[in-house]
């Protein structure tokens, strides 16, 4: 099949390695498994978990993704965020030998329910203030206590995640911290606690697993550091062609809602990449970078295009912009986008990959 998208990604599997071992590096103690939900955040699962061959194990949101790894032979250890739903999909969860997140104590009464011969581990999931999935703290106990009465369960790991670990002094990750421990105290039971923030920011040192996302693609999980302040390099790079330069008057106006009027006569550029390709339509004055030169979106983002600012800048059409890579972070373009990194890489690396 022809690809004629016009976006281009690539994605830098040296540095994803390089991140994987800055987790090491922040978490000796604990064994990583890497977070490869959403196409791994929109870089391509198959190919991120091929090379991330260190990884103790994987995490993904949903049964299928792990189907996948495992009919692609990746044997490790597979956690799946969101468990199961019914009495088929918990027997695929052991047919595959899965690890479900269980977070509804009706799960416990699939499980209870479940005939079944081959053993599987399962994570019990506690809400200690993130108010997502997990169960109350007063109920773990009789939980826990149910699964360890199922004769097919290895292990019961318990785990949380946080609220606001992007803000490392935020009042919550302490009172999440004392509930987790408290609770798993009572335990001998593996613990996972940590996602990217907490990671770089060592809220809990001691766990068993920690689970990375955002910090292995290289983008900044806190919200008053960068990615290269954290030692992480950049793994995607998004590009596109500069297929037109116009040369506006003063007061000329560019795209949708005249929201650009030409301050003076001026080169303006027209960029093949738009919301159509998951640039986001929201981003205000986003940097872009052509031949190694920082410049700016100017007026609106659509479907398929861009326009850009071209005053001072040495370029031809034909040459290849930057929408974030190595040069613009894609945290940079997220904030001017009112948004995170992690639905911009997902939702441009979900088109090619
Ligand atoms: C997505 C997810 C992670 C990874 O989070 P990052 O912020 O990308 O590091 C960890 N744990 C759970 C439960 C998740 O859903």
């Amino acid at each position: 099949m022809v690809n004629n998208r016009a976006a281009k990604i690539t994605v830098d599997l040296a540095a994803l390695q390089h991140n994987f071992q800055q987790v090491k590096n922040y978490a000796p103690d604990s064994r990583v498994m890497v977070v490869i939900k959403a196409n791994a955040y929109g870089h391509g699962m198959l190919q991120v978990a091929k090379s991330l061959e260190l990884a103790d194990g994987f995490a993904v949101a949903q049964l299928s993704e792990a189907i996948t790894l495992r009919n692609n032979g990746f044997d490790k250890p597979i956690s799946v965020f969101q468990g199961f739903a019914s009495d088929e999909q918990l027997q695929l969860m052991v047919q595959y030998d899965l690890r479900p997140a269980i977070s509804q104590s009706w799960q416990i009464d699939l499980l209870e329910a479940h005939k079944q011969r081959s053993s599987i581990d399962v994570w019990l999931k506690i809400n200690t203030g993130m108010g997502r999935l997990g169960i109350s703290p007063d109920e773990v106990d009789s939980c826990y206590q149910r699964l360890q009465n199922i004769n097919y369960i290895n292990q019961t790991g318990l785990m949380m995640h946080f609220a606001n670990a992007d803000e490392p002094v935020h009042s919550t990750n302490q009172s999440q911290i004392d509930q987790f421990l408290k609770l798993s105290g009572l335990y001998k039971a593996q613990t996972s606690v940590s996602n990217s923030a907490a990671i770089v920011s060592h809220l809990l040192p001691q766990q068993d697993w920690v689970r990375p996302g955002i910090m292995l693609y290289g983008a900044s999980p806190l919200l008053n550091k960068t990615a290269a302040d954290l030692q992480l390099k950049p793994v995607m790079s998004l590009q596109a062609e500069l297929i037109a330069i116009n040369d506006y008057k003063k007061g000329q106006a560019v795209g949708y809602g005249d929201s650009w009027i030409c301050p003076e006569d001026m080169p303006v550029g027209i960029v093949n990449i738009g919301y159509g390709d998951g640039y986001p339509r929201h981003a205000n004055a986003a940097p872009v970078a052509v031949n190694g030169q920082r410049c700016q979106l100017i007026g609106r983002v659509s479907m398929d295009s861009i326009a850009i600012d071209l005053r001072g800048i040495q370029t031809v059409c034909g040459d290849l912009v930057e929408c974030w890579g190595k040069q613009i972070s894609v945290d940079e373009v997220a904030a001017c986008a009112g948004t995170i990194s992690y639905e911009l890489l997902c939702h441009t690396g979900g088109f090619q990959l």
